[in-house]
């Protein structure tokens, strides 16, 4: 049995964290040693989980090894961390890939409203 007036709702999208943070020197160092950078390293930083998301921050720093190691930093009000962490490439019916690291909080990233970052 089929439905007629079938009506594609639009997702709702979460809004961002927005948080912001910035790496430490020490920590910028580590990541303008690793080797094959696609970029230079992001200083200051937006995080890029969902708005009330619960534990720490999180935002994309730099990808190295010709774009196969992403790094990260995760962070709190006592200090952040970075890290390379797999990209958690979940995608959604569009091929939208999501842009977060593996096992995030909160909404994929693709569920999120885009931001001016
Ligand atoms: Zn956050
Ligand atoms: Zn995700």
């Amino acid at each position: 049995m089929s439905v007629t007036g079938h009506r594609q709702q639009e997702p709702l999208l979460m809004s961002r964290c927005d948080v912001t943070g910035a790496v430490t020197d020490s920590d910028f160092d580590t990541l303008l040693a690793q080797p094959n950078r696609v970029s230079s390293p992001i200083r200051r930083l937006r995080c890029e989980l969902r708005a009330g998301h619960p534990g720490r921050h999180a935002a994309f720093v730099l990808a190295a090894a010709h774009g196969d190691r992403w790094w990260w930093m995760r962070w709190n009000t006592a200090g952040g961390e970075v890290a390379d962490i797999p990209v958690c490439a979940v995608s959604d019916e569009d091929n939208d890939d999501c842009l977060l690291p593996q096992h995030h909080e909160g909404e994929h990233s693709f569920q999120l409203s885009a931001g001016d970052h």
